[in-house]
Formats: structure tokens, C-alpha cells, sequence
């Protein structure tokens, strides 16, 4: 294992400690920006974060192409190290931010195929892809990426949502955020019997679209079985079903799935979903208890949000991530700054 190389200048780095409070460089979590493919390869990151601003795919309000842009910048700074675990998350894992993938405005095929590479990119350094969206439709190419990596029919999927998303079209629309889920299953990139489902709820899809689940062997935990069993009991099982025959797993959080008290900042609200506190447990329990090799973080809408509500607890749905995975690097006594290259 060579040395990895992490330097940050002065200068840059004098800006994103200045960012953590007010200012105006801002990263994921004030993490260096890297922009070099050559450079992130030297870095040897555990993790990178890249955002994927499109919203070309919503139904309802749009507005989801400022999530990535707002997660860096309106939500506030809440420190580093994590209460419940104990420990400094970056003095674990290595997390940098990579940037967006350039989504330009009406491009759809353009904008996949951007966020496609780009996450491609990152996975086939040994780097885990955090991709903040942008609308669903993101993680058709984002997940795509990473079974492409890990080998397609490898990799298992969690995928927390009050919407199924398994529509095969939406007016027409094979790349709508009603339909990546679909496309997933259709490619074969995540097995339908790996594709595990949580929170959903309302009145949407319709039966003909159930019963293309049902076929597919997919499985599902209503946002009323999660009610009346709690969110961590319904985990253990979707954690079982997800990765029963496959090596990796894969997340997916709309941050619809939480009730729109948590989380108003969205495209699609839907009343009667996950609180706050137990996803970002659910989170961390993923990140601390599987073979995570990807997770995103979609729909964040800012317009339609109060007071950061939303944007807070997405960060946090994140950070929880990052911590859960820092965790894993402690319990095998591992730092970060010991260079032991790639989580798992
Ligand atoms: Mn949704
Ligand atoms: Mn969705």
C-alpha cells in the first residue's frame, strides 16, 4: 500500500475552516474539495461525495437540483464528533468532496450519463460514492455505477421512500423519479428479490404495478408495518432480505419517506411517515452492520423548506452514514491517517 497523498493548501484549507461557521467555500462538512481524478487516486479516500443536481424527472414541485447546494451551505455545523458512538468521525474514515456531475439544464440523457461516469469514477478507485440528489431518478445511474463495479446481481438494495418508484413509465417518461427503481430491476443491476423497501405509504402506485413487484420477488415494509412494529425491528428484516445471497448493499434514502413534519422541503410530501430520530439510527445501523458500498441521499427540494428543517436532518441522515462507517474503522483499530486504503 503506497502513502496516500493529502495535501490541502493553506490557503484552501484557511477557507473551509472559515466556511465551518459563516463563510462562503463550502463542502460536504467542510471536507477538501477534490477536483483531480489523478488527485483522488493519490488521496486514497474512503469516502467522496459528489452531487447530482437534476430534477428533470419530478412530478410535482421541482427544485431538487439545489439539494447538493444546499446540503454544503445551509446546513448548520453541528461538530464532528458523535455522541452515541464516541468517537471524532474524521479521524477514522477519510471523506472528501468530488463536486457535482454536470447536470446541464433540460439535458436529460446528457445529465445520467454525467452522473453515471462520475460515480463510476470514484467506485472503481476503491472510493465509497455518497451521491446527494437531485430527484430520484438520480439513483438509476448513481446505483447503476456501483453494480457495474461490484458486478451487476451483486448488490443488494435498501431503499427508504413513502413512493415505490417502480412505475414503468410516468407520461411517458422512462427516466421520471417514479421509475428508476424499475429500470434497476429491469437491467438486472440490483436482483427485484434484493430490493427491499421501507415507508411506503398513500395511494400511489397503482395495483398493476404491485403485482410487477410482487413478480419481480421484491419486498416491501409499509409505513404501516413500520407503525406498529418500529422501524429497528422491521430493519433487521430488511437487512436479511436485502443481503440473503448478495455481497454488497446499497442505500437509498428519499427524504419523503420522513414524515413532512421532519422534512417539508420535498417534491412529493406525503403525511404519515418515518420520524426523524429513527432513520438516522436505521442509517447508522446500515452503515455499522453491512457491506455498504454506496448510499444516496435524494429530493431534498430547499425552496419548500422551513427553518432548514429538511436540510439538517438530510446532513444528518449523512453523517450518520459517515459515522456508522468510522465506527467499523475503530472497532478493527484502523485510523484513517494509517492509510489503510478502501473500507471493505
Ligand atoms: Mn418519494
Ligand atoms: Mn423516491
Amino acid at each position: 500500500m503506497t502513502t496516500p497523498r493529502r495535501h490541502v493548501p493553506p490557503g484552501l484549507r484557511e477557507q473551509l475552516d472559515l466556511g465551518y461557521v459563516f463563510g462562503s467555500v463550502q463542502t460536504f462538512a467542510q471536507r477538501p474539495l477534490v477536483t483531480e481524478l489523478q488527485q483522488l487516486a493519490e488521496w486514497q479516500a474512503d469516502v467522496a461525495i459528489l452531487g447530482a443536481p437534476f430534477d428533470l424527472g419530478t412530478t410535482n414541485r421541482t427544485g431538487a437540483r439545489f439539494g447538493p447546494r444546499a446540503l454544503r451551505t445551509d446546513a448548520y455545523d453541528p461538530g464532528t464528533y458523535h455522541l452515541d458512538l464516541g468517537l471524532e468521525i474524521f479521524d477514522w474514515l477519510e471523506v472528501v468532496d468530488v463536486g457535482d456531475a454536470y447536470c446541464p439544464s433540460g439535458m436529460v440523457q446528457e445529465s445520467l450519463d454525467n452522473i453515471r461516469a462520475k460515480v463510476a469514477q470514484v467506485v472503481e478507485l476503491g472510493v465509497m460514492p455518497i451521491t446527494i440528489g437531485g430527484d430520484h431518478t438520480v439513483t438509476w445511474p448513481a446505483a447503476t455505477a456501483v453494480a457495474e463495479h461490484h458486478g451487476f446481481g451483486r448488490v443488494g438494495m435498501v431503499h427508504f421512500d413513502a413512493h415505490a418508484d417502480t412505475a414503468d413509465t410516468i407520461d411517458g417518461n422512462l427516466a421520471s423519479h417514479g421509475t428508476p427503481m424499475r429500470r434497476l430491476i429491469e437491467s438486472g443491476a440490483i436482483p427485484g428479490t434484493n430490493f427491499v423497501q421501507i415507508g411506503l405509504r398513500g395511494y400511489w402506485p397503482g395495483a398493476d404495478v404491485w403485482a410487477w413487484m410482487g413478480e419481480q420477488g421484491m419486498r416491501w415494509h409499509l409505513m404501516d408495518e413500520v407503525h406498529r412494529r418500529g422501524l429497528d425491528a422491521v430493519l433487521t428484516d430488511a437487512i436479511a432480505e436485502a443481503m440473503d445471497g448478495v455481497d454488497h448493499l446499497y442505500v437509498s434514502v428519499d427524504i419523503d419517506c420522513l414524515d413532512p413534519a421532519y422534512a417539508p422541503g420535498t417534491g412529493t410530501p406525503e403525511p404519515g411517515g418515518l420520524a426523524s430520530a429513527d432513520l438516522l439510527r436505521a442509517l447508522r445501523r446500515l452503515a455499522r452492520e453491512t457491506p455498504l458500498v454506496g448510499f444516496d441521499l435524494m429530493e431534498v427540494a430547499p425552496a419548500y423548506d422551513h427553518a432548514d428543517c429538511t436540510v439538517n436532518v438530510a446532513h444528518r441522515c449523512i453523517m450518520e452514514v459517515l459515522a456508522g462507517l468510522a465506527s467499523v474503522r475503530r472497532d478493527a483499530g484502523s485510523p484513517n491517517v494509517s492509510a489503510t486504503g478502501p473500507l471493505r
